[in-house]
């Protein structure tokens, strides 16, 4: 991912050579200056590269690489337009730099770039109340209508086909609706597994039923 071209695949001739002056430079998740001979519709050619930031930190807990790795996934996915590289480029960076001062509780924050995500691709979601009639009681929140992407509330929930909604507990409904700000939080927020599972499942049918296909989010398998 480069902030000036977008997503770029490019071979590395020779990085596995010993004598390469790159070799052992490539690492996953580390942020690069590179030189590449860009070619069209094929692998442009890694010319230069050397290290600014190799983010080694992301690798000293299991759940921290998944949850770095689960944004790459993420942006492999993804169809970026022009004007948007470098946003979504600071976006992610911004994220890895994030999850090196969090101790615990990754998933939490790849949520609220995966919120991030959604809102700059021009489909935000509204967790602060039922898109339909704006009630403000998260205990009364049925669960997240994709269709009109944010909470829908009990009362509007019996008035819509089953289909268009999923339904939430009362915990996640509640640490969705903090989500945008849960980063000054995090101590006191309490996330259970059954609660990963679900709102994992939100966030991927979400961009599923937004995109028109799969969407996968391998990297979460081990929580
Ligand atoms: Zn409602």
């Amino acid at each position: 991912m480069t902030d000036k071209f977008g997503k770029v695949g490019v071979i590395a001739k020779g990085s596995r050579n010993p004598k390469s002056k790159m070799s052992g430079v490539l690492q996953n998740l580390s942020e690069y200056e590179i030189v590449i001979y860009k070619k069209e519709n094929t692998l442009s050619l890694l010319k230069e590269i050397s290290t600014t930031q190799d983010n080694k930190e992301l690798f000293d807990d299991l759940y921290c690489t998944a949850s770095a790795q689960a944004a790459a996934e993420v942006y492999l996915q993804l169809i970026f337009e022009k004007n948007d590289y470098e946003s979504f480029y600071i976006l992610l960076h911004d994220y890895l730099q994030y999850l090196k001062k969090v101790d615990d509780k990754y998933i939490i924050i790849f949520w609220r770039f995966l919120l991030r995500v959604a809102s700059y691709l021009g489909f935000s979601m509204e967790f602060r109340r039922c898109v339909i009639c704006s009630e403000d009681n998260i205990n009364k929140m049925h669960g997240i209508s994709f269709h009109k992407n944010g909470f829908i509330c009990k009362e509007c929930s019996k008035k819509k086909p089953v289909n268009e909604n999923y339904s939430c507990s009362k915990k996640t409904a509640k640490l969705l609706a903090n989500l945008r700000t849960i980063g000054n939080q995090l101590e006191e927020v309490e996330v259970t597994n059954f609660m990963i599972k679900e709102i994992n499942a939100i966030f991927k049918n979400y961009f599923q039923y937004q995109f028109h296909k799969k969407f996968h989010l391998r990297s979460l398998e081990i929580f």
